[in-house]
């Protein structure tokens, strides 16, 4: 098959956000790294853990530094994890599939910030098990920002689907938060309600049910799998946080794809 004008230039556009996802990836490491504890994200700039010495232009490449110095510091010779690797990557490929998903849209740019969201948190979620508010508060706030903008886009869910989505996965969450507390019990922690909201907002009613549905019964599941091998207690909270960052990504490519086949499938 020829090679199309149309193709070559998807390709060079997927390429692109390829390399913008990378870099924005880097900057996600340092968000993740310092905004939960409440330090800067400008200042002092990045510098090794171990011996305390700036990272110069040359250490900084997203990806190809790491595989130049074999994961190891330049100035100490200290092993680095590959989680700051992984990310870069993850994001540059988040970036290029929200291309292939959204094409040249309004949604491609909305997608692009809440891929970043949603990988901020993810890493937050898995690795101290927190998802912090200054984070999920301003991403919902954005989010019915774009919505507000969509009689102009056109694709995006509009506000009344934003407020719709907010308040149901919020409110269902905050029940699920809620409820066992009266019985003096912790299912879950304030973070996921907020996180929760922030797919509501983003993916808008009905997508936040594909959302849901997918979220809820994993981070459920898993829970009692942890409980059934002994890794975690029967009343410590759920980290439901990573199964909805996962569940949110997957919706914002494909919700509408998953919601036709499953409504055709049901009604
Ligand atoms: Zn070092």
């Amino acid at each position: 098959m020829p090679i199309s004008p149309g193709m070559m230039a998807d390709f060079i556009i997927g390429i692109i956000l390829f390399l913008l996802g990378i870099s924005v990836g880097s900057f996600l490491n340092v968000v993740a790294d310092r905004v939960p504890a409440g330090k800067s994200i400008v200042h002092p700039p990045s510098h090794c853990f171990n011996c305390g010495h700036s990272l110069e232009p040359r250490d900084l490449f997203p990806i190809v530094s790491y595989l130049l110095l074999r994961g190891k510091c330049r100035y100490c010779g200290k092993s680095f994890t590959a989680r700051s690797m992984l990310v870069e990557l993850a994001t540059g490929l988040l970036f290029a599939l929200a291309y292939v998903a959204c094409g040249q849209t309004w949604q491609l740019p909305a997608a692009l910030i809440y891929c970043s969201f949603f990988v901020v948190l993810f890493i937050t979620g898995l690795e101290q098990g927190i998802l912090p508010h200054v984070i999920v508060y301003p991403g919902i706030a954005l989010a019915l920002i774009i919505a507000l903008l969509s009689p102009l886009t056109g694709t995006l869910p509009g506000i009344i689907s934003s407020l719709e989505g907010l308040c149901l996965s919020f409110g269902f969450f905050f029940l699920l938060q809620g409820v066992p507390r009266i019985f003096k019990q912790s299912i879950l922690d304030f973070g996921d309600v907020g996180m929760a909201g922030l797919i509501g907002a983003s993916v808008g009613f009905p997508l936040v049910l594909v959302a849901l549905c997918m979220a809820v019964p994993a981070g459920g599941l898993t829970a009692a799998l942890l409980i059934v091998f002994k890794a975690r207690k029967l009343n410590q909270p759920l980290q439901f946080g990573p199964f909805l960052t996962c569940a949110g990504l997957i919706t914002l490519f494909y919700g509408n794809d998953i919601f036709d086949a499953c409504s055709q499938l049901f009604w």
